[in-house]
This record gives structure tokens, C-alpha cells and sequence, in this order.
């Protein structure tokens, strides 16, 4: 191959399209000489021959201006002194976004084995490259390293053909390129099994003379058939890919002259109807083999490749393979989706709005008016990476991590010692905070302590975001820190008494802890300490042991009249705050029953505990005022809202209706109202009047039951009564 130059790419650049920006080409060019300059390839020749052979792979595919800048700049801020910064000055944003990527790419660490990881790793490289082009790039650059291996030392031959073959071919071959994917498999198994390569040349090249004129043969009878197709068909001879032979020979274990499709026929015509007609010709030309014809326009493939397959037998006895398509299927198979440049660049007709890939084609129909290329790699790169990010140890071991999780995730997510030894952590050779959200690409260096004493701060239970590490640290403290969780849990739960306005006593812990299950108070402070039980359900237990201690005692305590009714009521302490009183009995004033939501106002009794009216109650009305009460009259208010009922009676007047109790009764158990009372009787007037008690969860849903009342045929009226 003829070294390349800059004369020689921008003559190829001329015969491709004029409307290419020649001169920012020249100005890209011209800066990566200079800053590549005295550097040279291993092959010998001066380095910036790559990325001038890189921009004109990249040419093949048509790809844009700012794409062949890129790929002229590709090493810059890699390998000399030229900052991004002068690049994006210079070439704008796009070209200089392309260069990252691209520089970024090249530092994953990919030295990865497993299946599952090189998914991952595939994903990754997806998802890292903001915009396709990075992607498409980076298969341009890894080509021409693969065209030019040979001048690399054996070791660096054999890393490089193993990284094209696990995590490049599978991309190039994922977007539809598969020219691209055939040329890395075909270099790449030729570095991995030389002589298993070697074996398959030769025997293609015992053949060879016999082949060629095979094949020469074939391909005339074919086009003496089709002469009346107009434009004329192009029709390809060759041998199928050593790649593909290889692993029919050596992983499926076929002898050589079993595989059939060594020899391939293409026929390009010009549209479906035509691909069908050729079809039948070569049907009626040669013997079809049995199950051996594929309908991929029928049924295009994921990549959306598409063609017509069948093997047919020829009069030698040599099987072959015809695959016929139309031209633009053909570019879709050798181009994959840099296909949608070249046509976006009008240069071979439009298909804008075509949908091309599988995985791409949803984003593509939702953006069928707009054909931007920016939106739909953004589009990709979001539904790639939206639930998991993707990072990687020092070693290229990849981790999926939800997003919004940190360095301390990622440091359980290695390993639990190495989570429980962490001292601080690294991305990208930087030093992070423990709350560092970690990002797809990142690479992560974790610094553990050796001393045997040294384990997790309990701040990070609030930091990590995973329950796989939160988990972990709580089991390092139960295990490790006992003593020292028993004093942490006793500060806590002593903090939590005062701020409940719970009296601590030996007796209450006991309790406490034996109602938790657990064995000694002891347990239970080092429960607390570790995160292994949760507060607010032990001070919710104490609050409900002490009302109902309080309830015992109010019961037994001596009656007046007040108590009397407090008492045949049921007890409410919770749900209501009396300002500057803790633990007090709380009792609802008979004569206004006050319900959730109402204003209210308490009046601390002679006898026992504060009862509660609400505001606009006559008898506060009245009392407000009166020398003798006015001090004993207290804020008061309902402190959210708890599953507690309250009983309210309402008052309802209705026309004479056989019907009309089965209806109120009705509408009460709809709404799940429980009914304690119900008197009816006739009014002098016909019409009848029912004093209905119910047990209600608060004003709204008093409000929506009265609402539900007045709407029941025959219902004159509905309102809510104090009982007086
Ligand atoms: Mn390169």
C-alpha cells in the first residue's frame, strides 16, 4: 500500500464530495504533524501516517468534516503537549467532544475473560461515547492498528488481537459494520492461531486455479440469464472469510469440504422485486440445497442487515452461496449505521427517517421528522446508562453499580474486606471524597489500611447507597463493635427517651428489651449502636405500653362526673399535643365532640387530665372569660393524623320512605363507617328524623359522608350535632 498523505487524502477527499470543508481539514492535519512531529510508528514510518490512514477509512464510509478533523487529532492529547483546550478553540466543540471520547475510550482497561464482562465492557464503550461518531472513530483507529500490527513485538500482537476480537469485532459487527468486523476477525485470528490460520490458506490455495475459474464461470452463466435487467446487476465472486471458515472448521468441527460456503456469489440489483426475480433464476440455474434458504428481507437480522441467502450446487458438485440484495441493502451491510452519514450526506439518494438498526429503531421512529444525529446518540447513550453505571478496578474488572452510588459502594461491591479496610479512594488518578457519585468509565483505585483494627466509620451507613454495602458495614459493627455500640445505642436511645419525654427507668428497659427479644438491655443498646433495630418502633412500643398503663390507671382511678364520661368513652390520649404538657390524659368534651381537624382548645379539669373542646364550643364561649377558669384554658392541638376514630353524631331529617333507612345505612357502610347508634322518630310534620353515632376518622371524612347523605333521594336534611 502506497504511504498515504495529505495531498493523497484530500485528492481522495475531492473525487468523494466537494462539499467538504477542505481547508479545517488542512488546519487539523497540519497541527497533528506538528505536535506528532519526530514521532514515529513501530512499523518505522512517521506516526502521523496513522492518523491520516485512520481519516481515510474514515473517508470510505463518507463520514463528515468534523469526523475526519477528529481523526486526524485522535492521538494529540494523548501522546504530545496539544491540550483539548486548543482543539475545541480551534475545531469547535463537536471535534473536540470526538477527541475525548476517543482518548477516554482508549484508556478502558479491556483485559477482561468473561462472557457476561465483555458484554458489560461492550455496553460501556456504548455508553461512554456521547456521540456514535466517538465510536465509529475508534473502529477506524483499532482497524489500521490491526492492518499495521505486524511491526508490534508478539506480546503486544496477541493482546491487541484478543481486545479486537472480544469487545471490537462484536461492535463494528453490533452497528452493522461488517466489513469492518470481517477485515479485525480475519487479521486478529491470523495473531491468535497462526497455524490453524496457516491450514485453512493452504487449503484454500490447493484449490486456487480450480476456484477462480469456478467462480469466473458461475458468474457468467448467472449474468447471461439476467441480461434484460436494466441497470445492470453487479455480481461478486469470492471466498468467504477465513474468520468464518475457521470457526466452522475448528469450532464446529467441520472437515473443510463440508462447508458450503466457502465459495460466495453476490448479485446487487436495484430493487426488492428484482432481488426475487434473480432468486428464481438462480433456483432454476443450479440445484437449491435443502434448508438452506434465508429470507433476511422478509426478516431482516437485529442489525438490520438485510439479503437473500441460498446455497445452491453447481454441475461440478461444488456447493455455493448466492446472496442477493438491493444497493442499498448493501450499504447497510458493509457501512452498518456510518451508512446514515453517508446518506444524510445526500450523497448515494436519501433515506431520511429509515429505520436501520433494531436497537436504534424506536429512538428512530419517535424522531422521524427530525433527522438528528446528535438526538439520537443522545437517545442511546440514555437508554444504555439510565439505571447502572459501569466502572472499572485498576485490573479492567468491570462492576455495574446503580446510579447515584459512590466510591464506598463500589469498594463492597469488590469485596467486603476491601469495603471494611478502605481508607480513601482514587478516580482516574485523583484523589475523591467517600461520597464520590461514580460515573461509566470511571476507574477506581481503592487504598486499604493492613492494621488489623481499622474498619468503617458509621458515617458511611448514611453515605452508601447500596443495601449489598449498608448491609455489610452494619454486619462489621455488630460484629466488631460491641462495646462500643452498646455505649453509641444507650446515648441514642437516652437522646430519644428526653426527646419523647419518656422517664427512663431500669424497670422500662427491661421491659423494652425483652419485648424487642432481646436477651439483656445490653443486646439492645448494641442493636441500636449497629443500625440492627430501628428507634422510632422501640419508642412507638414504649408509648403504647405507657398509654395503656395510663388507661389501667385512669379506670381505677375515683369517679366524678367528667371521669365517668371519659372513662365510658374511649380513651384518646393519642393524636392530640397540649401545649407544656407531656403525658396527660387527654378527654373529649361530651358537649361539642370534637373531631380531627376541628380548632380545638383544652381545659385542665379539677378532677383528672385536660379535656378537650373545640373552639367555637358554647362552653368555651361562655367560660373563656370567667375569673374563676380563665387560667385553666390551654393551647391544644391534633397532631396528624393516626388511625384512631372518633365519634361524631349527625342529625338527619327525611321524608317518610320505607326505603330510606336501608339507604342511609348504606351509604354509611360504603364508606366504611361503623354505626354505634340510631334513634328514629316521626316528626309531627310526616317526615322522620334519625340521630345517628358513628365512629369517623376525622372532619373530611365526616364532611364526605354528610356530602354522600344529602344526595340520597327523599333526604330533606343533614347536619352534625353536639350531643347537649
Ligand atoms: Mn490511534
Amino acid at each position: 500500500m502506497d504511504t498515504i498523505t495529505i495531498d493523497s487524502l484530500i485528492e481522495k477527499i475531492n473525487e468523494i464530495d466537494k462539499r467538504y470543508d477542505i481547508g479545517k481539514i488542512k488546519r487539523a492535519y497540519e497541527l497533528a504533524d506538528a505536535a506528532h512531529e519526530g514521532q514515529m510508528r513501530s512499523s518505522g514510518e512517521k506516526y502521523i501516517t496513522h492518523p491520516l490512514s485512520v481519516a481515510s477509512i474514515l473517508l470510505d464510509y463518507h463520514m463528515d468534516t468534523d469526523t475526519i478533523c477528529a481523526a486526524l487529532l485522535h492521538d494529540v492529547v494523548e501522546d504530545t503537549d496539544t491540550s483539548l483546550e486548543d482543539i475545541r478553540r480551534q475545531f469547535g466543540e463537536d471535534v473536540a467532544l470526538m477527541v475525548d471520547g476517543v482518548t477516554k475510550i482508549g484508556q478502558v482497561p479491556l483485559n477482561t475473560k468473561e462472557e457476561q464482562q465483555a458484554e458489560n465492557i461492550r455496553k460501556i464503550l456504548m455508553a461512554m461515547s456521547k456521540d456514535i461518531r466517538v465510536i465509529i472513530i475508534k473502529l477506524a483507529d483499532r482497524l489500521h492498528n490491526m492492518r499495521t500490527l505486524y511491526a508490534r513485538p508478539p506480546h503486544k500482537q496477541r493482546k491487541t488481537s484478543l481486545e479486537t476480537m472480544n469487545f471490537y469485532a462484536p461492535i463494528a459487527h453490533r452497528l452493522g459494520m461488517s466489513d469492518v468486523k470481517e477485515e479485525m476477525e480475519s487479521i486478529a485470528i491470523h495473531y491468535l492461531d497462526p497455524y490453524g490460520c496457516k491450514e485453512i490458506e493452504r487449503l484454500l490455495d490447493v484449490h486456487k486455479e480450480e476456484r477462480d475459474s469456478f467462480i469466473d464461470h458461475i458468474i457468467e452463466r448467472i449474468r447471461s440469464r439476467i441480461t434484460d435487467i436494466k441497470p445492470e446487476p453487479i455480481i461478486e465472486g469470492r471466498v468467504k472469510s477465513i474468520f468464518s471458515i475457521y470457526k466452522k472448521m475448528y469450532v464446529k468441527n467441520k472437515p473443510f469440504d463440508e462447508i458450503y460456503d466457502i465459495y460466495a456469489v453476490r448479485i446487487i440489483v436495484h430493487s426488492v422485486i428484482e432481488c426475487y426475480n434473480v432468486l428464481g433464476v438462480i433456483h432454476d440455474l443450479f440445484s437449491p440445497m435443502p434448508y438452506r434458504f434465508k429470507d433476511y428481507i422478509a426478516t431482516p437480522k437485529p442489525n438490520r442487515y438485510q439479503s437473500l441467502h441460498t446455497t445452491v450446487i453447481g454441475k461440478e458438485g461444488i456447493p455455493f452461496e448466492v446472496q442477493i440484495r438491493t444497493v442499498e441493502m448493501h450499504n447497510t451491510a458493509q457501512y452498518g449505521i456510518a451508512a446514515h452519514w453517508k446518506y444524510k450526506a445526500g450523497l448515494n439518494g436519501s433515506v431520511a427517517g429509515e429505520q436501520r438498526f433494531d436497537w436504534i429503531r424506536q429512538l428512530l421512529e419517535r424522531q422521524q421528522e427530525s433527522d438528528d444525529v446528535e438526538q439520537i446518540t443522545d437517545a442511546i447513550k440514555t437508554d444504555l446508562s439510565q439505571d447502572e453505571v459501569y466502572v472499572f478496578s485498576p485490573k479492567g474488572d468491570v462492576f455495574a453499580l446503580p446510579n447515584g452510588a459512590n466510591v464506598i459502594d463500589f469498594a463492597y461491591a469488590i469485596h467486603t474486606e476491601i469495603g471494611n479496610k478502605m481508607t480513601g479512594a482514587k478516580v482516574g488518578g485523583r484523589m475523591v471524597q467517600f461520597d464520590y457519585q461514580v460515573k461509566t468509565g470511571d476507574i477506581i483505585e481503592i487504598f486499604t489500611s493492613g492494621s488489623p483494627n481499622y474498619g468503617p466509620n458509621r458515617n458511611w451507613l448514611d453515605i452508601a447507597k447500596t443495601t449489598g454495602a449498608k448491609t455489610k458495614i452494619r454486619s462489621w459493627f455488630k460484629k466488631e463493635r460491641r462495646e462500643e455500640n452498646i455505649v453509641c445505642g444507650r446515648d441514642e436511645l437516652e437522646r430519644e427517651f428526653k426527646r419523647n419525654g419518656i422517664q427512663n427507668t431500669p424497670e422500662l428497659l427491661e421491659d423494652t428489651a425483652h419485648r424487642a427479644r432481646f436477651d439483656s438491655v445490653d443486646d439492645l443498646y448494641a442493636a441500636i449502636g449497629y443500625g440492627g433495630v430501628s428507634m422510632s418502633k422501640i419508642i412507638q412500643r414504649i408509648k403504647e405500653a405507657q398509654s395503656r398503663a395510663q388507661k389501667e390507671q385512669s379506670q381505677t382511678l375515683p369517679t366524678g362526673d367528667e371521669i365517668t364520661e371519659a372513662t365510658n368513652r374511649r380513651s384518646r390520649q393519642k393524636g392530640i399535643i397540649v401545649e407544656g404538657v407531656d403525658n396527660c390524659l387527654i378527654k373529649f368534651a361530651q358537649c361539642c365532640n370534637p373531631l380531627p381537624g376541628d380548632p380545638i382548645i383544652g381545659f385542665v379539669t379539677r378532677g383528672f387530665g385536660v379535656s378537650i373542646h373545640k373552639q367555637d364550643c358554647i362552653n368555651v364561649i361562655n367560660n373563656m372569660d370567667s375569673a374563676e377558669n380563665k387560667d385553666r384554658w390551654i393551647k391544644a392541638s391534633w397532631a396528624g393524623v393516626d388511625d384512631e376514630t372518633y365519634r361524631a353524631t349527625i342529625n338527619i331529617i327525611a321524608e317518610q320512605k320505607s326505603s330510606i333507612i336501608a339507604d342511609i345505612t348504606a351509604a354509611i357502610a360504603i364508606n366504611r363507617i361503623s354505626m354505634n347508634e340510631m334513634n328514629m322518630h316521626r316528626l309531627k310534620n310526616g317526615n322522620t328524623e334519625l340521630i345517628i353515632t358513628i365512629e369517623i376518622a376525622g372532619v373530611e371524612q365526616l364532611a364526605n359522608l354528610m356530602l354522600r347523605l344529602r344526595k340520597i333521594p327523599g333526604v330533606i336534611s343533614v347536619e352534625r350535632t353536639g350531643k347537649q
